[in-house]
């Protein structure tokens, strides 16, 4: 028998109305056992998730001893959600327990993960399932890693034998018994966990938009729909921007091949997108699978003659930016040049300054040079590897779009394309290489 785990987002439990749908789309497929709940999101737009509420009442908490004022509003949030609901619940003695109990642990992580703890309460009541506590089954190490085999043989002894199970997602437990939260979004990883230790054999990720489209539609006008990705594709997508789901909560699921299925719980009918193990991967026809894009990176390109030749060169700068923690996120090189790609929210103008003093003192370059505030853009698609001419085609239209290129990386896995532009040029060049790919029909 299939057994899925269904993961809600923030706006799928944003209210009473909302959370009947999840109920309707569990109750139609007997599969669906084990559901996993972010915190409820935004209702409308200018709206506040109670996540954010609750750092409110963590920042309330550490100014004035107490959180009553931003906890009220927490409290509104879920008195009201029970109300639509209908629900013959009491939940003002939870509540209190969760507004003591925040008062007590002071922890930001611990007041943050409040949201998916309530929603899960709620939401085990309204199916008439059992509630899993992330905190006595997600367990994190002493360095704040999360420990999978510990976490997978607990969560399957909890789960075992429930016929529907709900668990609230974006949390675990450290070994001091502490609370710990995922980085934001994280309610993703949460369900990919789950999934990866009941060995679902789908995930589905039930959000507000019918799955992945080739580009942000704020950029281009209706972009088509990507109806299958390979997990590798996502994982360049989701890293570049491409922002449907959280870039880690892939790992779990792909170590044992469980599909990913992203549907819209206000249109369940769609298809959505079905993220694959590339051996389950039908190719497409299409030569890219998909355009993202991101900001504020900076490149440092070092010139050296006869760089090639030099032993330890690379290894030489790359130690630079180790000693200053500063993470690569990619190093396109020629035969005498390599940049260094680096995200520039984890470096400051001080910091910049000694790491090229550093390399200068390391490698002694002939040249070097920084340029700052850069977009990456990646074309992403299997499809490329095995159709000549793709770059020609994307450098094309880029200079045809009077895009100045600023970087080009072509990952050895022949898998993307990765260009550089200023960042006020991002757009641009997505909706260049848009066109050049599928606003023709001959992608
Ligand atoms: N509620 C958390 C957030 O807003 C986690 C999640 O929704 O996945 O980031």
């Amino acid at each position: 028998m299939a057994l899925k785990v269904c993961k809600f987002g923030g706006t799928s439990m944003a209210d009473g109305h909302t959370m009947t749908k999840v109920k309707k789309i569990i109750e139609s497929d007997p599969d669906r056992r084990f559901v996993v709940v972010s915190a409820p999101g935004k209702r409308f737009s200018g709206d506040t998730k109670v996540t954010d509420l609750l750092y409110k009442c963590h920042a309330e908490l550490m100014d004035h001893g107490d959180c009553k004022l931003a906890f009220a509003d927490v409290r509104r949030r879920f008195e009201g959600i029970v109300k639509e609901l209908n629900l013959d619940f009491d939940i003002s003695p939870v509540l209190d327990d969760t507004e003591r109990r925040i008062e007590e642990e002071r922890s930001e992580e611990f007041t943050a993960s409040r949201g998916e703890y309530l929603a899960a309460v709620v939401m085990a009541r309204l199916l008439g399932a059992k509630f899993i506590d992330a905190e006595d089954v997600v367990f994190f190490d002493e360095s704040g890693a999360f420990e999978s085999k510990r976490s997978y043989a607990a969560i399957a002894a909890a789960a075992e034998e429930a016929p529907l199970a709900v668990f609230p997602g974006f949390y675990g437990v450290t070994p001091e018994g502490r609370v710990k939260t995922f980085s934001r979004g994280g309610s993703d990883i949460s369900g990919a966990i789950v999934a990866r230790a009941l060995g679902a054999t789908v995930y589905e990720n039930w959000t507000d938009v019918s799955g992945f489209l080739a580009c942000d539609p704020r950029i281009v006008e209706s972009p088509r729909r990507i109806k299958m990705l390979s997990y590798k594709e996502l994982r360049e997508l989701s890293y570049m921007g491409a922002n449907v789901l959280h870039s880690e909560s892939i790992f779990p699921v792909r170590k044992a091949n469980i599909p990913i299925v992203i549907k819209n719980t206000f249109r369940p009918e769609d298809d959505g997108t079905s993220i694959l193990p590339i051996a389950q991967y039908v190719p497409s026809g299409n030569i890219v699978t998909g355009i993202a894009g991101k900001k504020n990176f900076i490149v440092i390109f070092i010139e050296k003659s006869h760089m090639n030749t030099e032993v330890g060169f690379v290894r030489k700068v790359l130690s630079v930016l180790e000693r200053f923690e500063v993470s690569v996120e990619h190093i396109p090189s020629g035969i005498d040049t390599m940049s260094v790609v680096v995200d520039s929210s984890h470096i400051d103008n001080f910091k910049l300054e000694q790491i090229l003093e550093s390399i200068k003192e390391a490698v002694e370059p002939d040249f070097m040079r920084v340029s700052e505030n850069i977009a990456l853009v990646a074309t992403v698609g299997h499809g490329m590897s095995s159709s000549v001419g793709t770059s020609a085609r994307l450098f094309k239209a880029l200079a045809d779009a009077g895009v100045n290129v600023k970087m080009i990386d072509q990952g050895s896995s022949e898998l993307n394309i990765i260009v550089g532009v200023k960042n006020e040029d991002m757009e641009k060049c997505i909706s260049a290489i848009y066109r050049e790919f599928f606003g023709n029909g001959r992608n």
